[in-house]
């Protein structure tokens, strides 16, 4: 059977897996790559229903750099909405907190992009680089022989042979398993419904984070769309609630949703398709080893509430691409646990932090005991009136 040799094959083409295959394309240029996809090539579906209701990312203004660097952030600049300010209440509750691009300061704290133009972007680079993809492709089969790791393909058994795995198919990722690598899943027991919302009045780049009864609602600024002002909705509750909510009609809908969120941001005048997503934490027990990273939700896949999830997996994806560089540059070998070992303990600190945060605040703010709920208003009204906690706080928020 004919082996095609690479020097590194990724699987998974979801946003990380993407982006990890343009930093190498940036950085080693002359590394072979290949992507495999499981699903057929996506990026030429830009239908009407995506343009109002695909899924948002909120970007932090670290990834906003790091997309820069693989020159993708000027096209995707130009089709993202600003986060000038992040507005933090609790249903019921005094403490209040805004935090201002002008406390850091910064153009702004963050950006909001449509997942479907982010993927558009990405594919269009990935097609003008020299990075080879294949599509609804899987791998059967991965063996570790001593000098490679020998791929097995789905499809009638195409024979790949690579120095670097990099698994990246999101999470319960299934060729992590194949490898021997498990994830501990933590069922939150809620669900998000993922919804974009006109507004009656202009959003002025605000975003919200309200924590309520069992769950928080996030709404982030979107550009117009037909010259009505837009705003992502991610509505975080139990699992029953959120079945209520899905099967309301949207006025009903409307109205439950604003009397949660209060009107701050002015009436809700429409919602969109909503979508619902079960909303479990996974990570995995090993994020590398000798030939092997996992990268991206397959590595660790947050709970959403602080919108952190892909802003990690990148910071984690230019690390890695970095140290492959050095080792590069350095003439060592790329996938040895002596490269890997640096990059996993590069990446240890920022991941603790951010892990540790999106896993303490749903439950922060899940609680009703008295004392706790002073503390969470007294430590709002303390950001409030402190701009140097203000700034370290957006500081962690901007990945920086
Ligand atoms: C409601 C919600 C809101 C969020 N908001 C934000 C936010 O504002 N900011 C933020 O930073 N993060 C946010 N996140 C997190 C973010 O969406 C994820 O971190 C990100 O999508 C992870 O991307 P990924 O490429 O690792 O995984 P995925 O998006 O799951 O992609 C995996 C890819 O691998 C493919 N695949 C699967 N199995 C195989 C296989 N066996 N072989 C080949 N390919 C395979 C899949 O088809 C898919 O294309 C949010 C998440 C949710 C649920």
């Amino acid at each position: 059977m004919k082996k095609t040799n690479y020097d590194c094959v990724i699987v998974g083409g979801g946003m990380v897996g993407i982006s990890f295959a343009l930093m190498l394309a940036r950085q080693c240029v002359n590394m072979r790559v290949l992507l495999l996809e499981s699903k057929p090539d996506l990026s030429a579906q830009q239908n009407e229903e995506c343009i109002f209701d695909a899924r948002t990312t909120a970007l932090s203004f670290k990834s906003a750099l790091i997309l820069e660097d693989i020159d993708v952030w000027n096209l995707l600049r130009k089709q993202s909405a600003e986060i000038a300010s992040i507005h933090v209440s609790t249903l019921g509750q005094f403490g209040v907190t805004r935090i201002n691009s002008s406390d850091i300061p910064v153009e702004a704290l963050g950006y909001v992009v449509e997942n479907h133009t982010m993927r558009a972007i990405f594919a269009e680079k990935l097609a003008q680089s020299n990075i080879s993809s294949r599509f609804s492709s899987k791998i059967a089969k991965v063996e570790l022989h001593e000098r490679a790791l020998e791929l097995v393909l789905e499809d009638g058994g195409s024979a790949i042979s690579t120095q670097l795995l990099i698994i990246a198919d999101g999470a319960a990722s299934e060729t992590a398993q194949q490898v021997g690598i498990h994830a501990l899943v933590r069922d939150h027991q809620q669900s998000a419904i993922v919804a974009n919302l006109t507004l009656e009045k202009e959003h002025r780049d605000a975003a919200y984070e309200r924590f309520i009864r069992g769950g928080s609602i996030a709404l982030l600024p979107m550009s117009p769309y037909l010259g009505k002002p837009r705003a992502s909705l991610v509505w975080i509750q139990s699992n029953d609630e959120t079945k209520m909510m899905m099967r309301a009609d949207d006025a009903s809908f409307l109205v439950r949703l604003q009397d949660q969120f209060g009107y701050r941001a002015g009436l809700f005048s429409a919602v969109g398709v909503r979508r619902n997503y079960a909303l479990a934490s996974t990570e995995a027990e090993e994020q590398a080893r000798r030939r092997v990273v996992l990268l991206g939700n397959a590595a660790h896949s947050l709970h959403p509430i602080a919108g952190q999830g892909f802003n990690l997996a990148l910071r984690d994806a230019e690390c890695l691409s970095s140290c492959i560089r050095e080792a590069l540059d350095k003439g060592l070998d790329y996938s040895s646990m002596e490269v890997l070992g640096k990059y996993l303990d590069s990446r240890w600190l920022d991941q603790q932090k951010v892990i540790g945060f999106t896993k303490f605040l749903p439950q922060l703010f899940a609680t009703d005991s008295y004392p706790v709920g002073i503390g969470r208003n007294l430590a709002l009204l303390l950001m409030e009136s402190s701009q140097p906690f203000r700034r370290a706080f957006a500081r962690f928020g901007m990945g920086l």
